[in-house]
């Protein structure tokens, strides 16, 4: 279709945002309050916050430092928040985005306790009709699936759950009363990054605590504690060098690797820079480690022999800390989870660890507990934290079907299938927000958020002065980034563990790299994307067209 035919939009809404996380609430506040557009916002929860909204498990918080955990687009907001810790607890997290919901007037554009559940496109008009569980049936000409990487729960099939006489809970879907362990047999299953901040905790209150344990981590400390007055002052002064330097970093914070083979030191020189970023602890382990750390496994048997060391000499027990010591998979391949007394919790009296390579695997929840190596553990609570369907999942829940009636989860069955994990080819105007094949979960996430709201706000404002109806991938460009993607993570270790990275974590799930690790980080990744946009959309087609083609037709004319 060419310009001249362009429908006139008689939609319900210019835009259509799923989901007020970060990523829905800026993508309001921009595409409302910038463009002028007509938004509304659909929610499953009944509040703003995402991630915060949901997950209130006990321990629950940020790992990013906190003065880069937030918005950086308002300089104002930026001066007047203050973060209580370095790593602030959930409420305090989802009292900043309702803060920010109230500061941005988002709540009268937001519907909530509604979730989509099928968007379809339609070939004439070039609309997208979206409905939800509340019988919502709305059109609008773009859809922005804010629907968060890390939002959908992977609760396993085990066999006997519904039988359990006792209460059970997912993480990420925890009571808003919570939940009171005193006195209780508690059983957690899973060890991932949010096991690890809740098991300390519950350990503390619960009469006994039963850790079923698939996989061990390794666990940086966290080294949490009150953000030093001081040390905000002088953040708050420098906010503007702040967000250029964590725009153009690798993963998004102020972290850089260190500029050597690990290889190429002495065992003293390493052991000081291992000592240094243990005491700084954080990210700066995974992140700002030796440059090879994520290529070469030689040289990151070596950074993880350290690691291997602290949990042995944590852990009281030989025959415990044996089973805690990760033995399958290169270090820094899983996401990172950082701790405050997880290996100690191990030596307390009432905590107990059940392994499935040595103890045997979970096999069956019983009404009074959990079977696992032919063995019964009786239970009065099971807390589930086996973590998400990452990246592709909540899209997939979507109910997407763009053009010629085609489902993206027909589409996606061997895999996603993107151009920057921005858009897909054959769904037009459909943008995602830290989709799949984009830095998403391997960045601290507000800048990676901040990166895709921006370009996409771009994106629309150019379609709008260039009477553009619909963008999308070229078939070329997305087999290209596809390869591309997968290319760069075939260089590195991160193929080599069963993490929820490579979708490993979900039976019958693809097995793949689902995020892009760009070689020259988020800072390279934003300028792709911006070059690509200056040179009109290089690899999107506009209107059916790709961009070259309109670019001579309009020339012709
Ligand atoms: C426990 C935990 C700790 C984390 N810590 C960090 C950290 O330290 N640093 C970091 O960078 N990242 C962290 N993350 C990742 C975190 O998800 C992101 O930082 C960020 O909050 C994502 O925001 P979002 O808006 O993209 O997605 P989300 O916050 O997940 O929000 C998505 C929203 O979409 C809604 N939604 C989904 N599907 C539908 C539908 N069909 N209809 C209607 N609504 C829908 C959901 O209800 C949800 O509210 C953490 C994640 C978890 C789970």
């Amino acid at each position: 279709m060419t310009n001249q035919q362009q429908p006139k939009s008689n939609a319900d809404f210019d835009a259509i945002v799923i989901g007020a996380g970060f990523s829905g609430m800026y993508t309001l506040h921009s595409l409302r309050d910038k463009l002028g557009l007509n938004v509304t916002l659909f929610e499953a929860g009944n509040g703003v916050g995402g991630t915060w909204y949901w997950n209130r498990y006990p321990g629950a918080r940020c790992d990013s430092d906190s003065y880069i955990y937030c918005y950086t687009f308002d300089k104002n907001l930026l001066q007047e928040w203050n973060w209580s810790e370095r790593y602030p607890e959930q409420d305090e997290i989802l009292r900043y985005l309702e803060h920010c919901a109230e500061r941005f007037e988002l709540k009268p554009d937001i519907q909530f306790g509604k979730r989509v559940v099928a968007i379809t496109f339609d070939d004439e008009t070039t609309l997208w009709t979206v409905r939800t569980d509340k019988g919502d049936t709305v059109t609008s000409r773009y859809v922005i699936a804010a629907v968060g990487s890390l939002s959908t729960a992977n609760v396993p099939p085990f066999k006997g759950l519904g039988s359990f006489k006792g209460k059970w809970y997912h993480t990420s879907q925890w009571p808003h009363e919570g939940v009171d362990f005193t006195a209780k047999r508690v059983g957690v299953i899973g060890t991932g990054a949010t096991a690890v901040q809740a098991i300390p905790e519950i350990a503390q209150q619960a009469k006994h605590l039963t850790v079923f344990q698939r996989t061990p981590n390794f666990c940086v400390p966290a080294r949490n504690g009150k953000v030093d007055p001081e040390i905000s002052k002088a953040r708050k002064a420098d906010y503007n060098g702040v967000r250029e330097r964590i725009k153009n970093s690798f993963f998004g914070f102020e972290l850089n690797f260190i500029p050597k083979s690990v290889l190429q030191t002495t065992p003293e020189e390493r052991e000081k820079e291992f000592d240094r970023m243990w005491d700084d602890g954080g990210f700066g382990f995974w992140l700002a480690n030796y440059q090879d750390m994520f290529f070469s496994k030689e040289a990151n048997d070596v950074i993880a022999d350290y690691l291997k060391r602290k949990i042995r000499a944590t852990v009281n027990d030989p025959v415990v800390a044996e089973k805690l010591v990760p033995k399958t998979y290169p270090y820094g391949t899983k996401r990172q989870p950082l701790d405050t007394n997880y290996f100690e919790t191990f030596n307390k009296k009432n905590v107990l660890l059940v392994d499935a390579s040595t103890d045997g695997p979970i096999e069956e929840i019983t009404p009074n507990g959990i079977r696992a190596g032919g063995k019964e553990y009786p239970l009065d609570i099971i807390v589930i934290a086996t973590g998400f369907d990452a990246l592709t999942g909540p899209l997939k829940n979507l109910g997407i079907k763009g053009r010629g009636g085609k489902a993206l989860t027909d589409e996606w069955k061997d895999g996603p299938l993107t151009y920057l994990g921005l858009l897909a080819a054959g769904f037009p105007n459909l943008f995602m927000i830290t989709g799949p094949q984009s830095p998403s979960v391997l960045s601290n996430m507000p800048v990676s958020i901040e990166q895709h709201v921006e370009w996409i706000t771009e994106c629309i404002r150019y379609m709008r002065e260039h009477k553009l109806t619909t963008i999308e991938a070229t078939p070329q460009a997305q087999e290209q980034w596809v390869a591309h993607v997968a290319e760069i993570a075939g260089a590195t270790l991160m193929p080599q563990a069963n993490s929820w990275y490579m979708g490993a974590n979900i039976s019958g799930k693809s097995r793949q790299f689902l995020p892009y690790l760009c070689p020259e980080g988020v800072g390279g990744y934003r300028k792709k994307c911006a070059e690509i946009a200056e040179r009109g959309y290089e690899g999107f087609m506009f209107d059916g067209v790709s961009r070259t083609e309109t670019t001579e037709s309009r020339a012709a004319e």
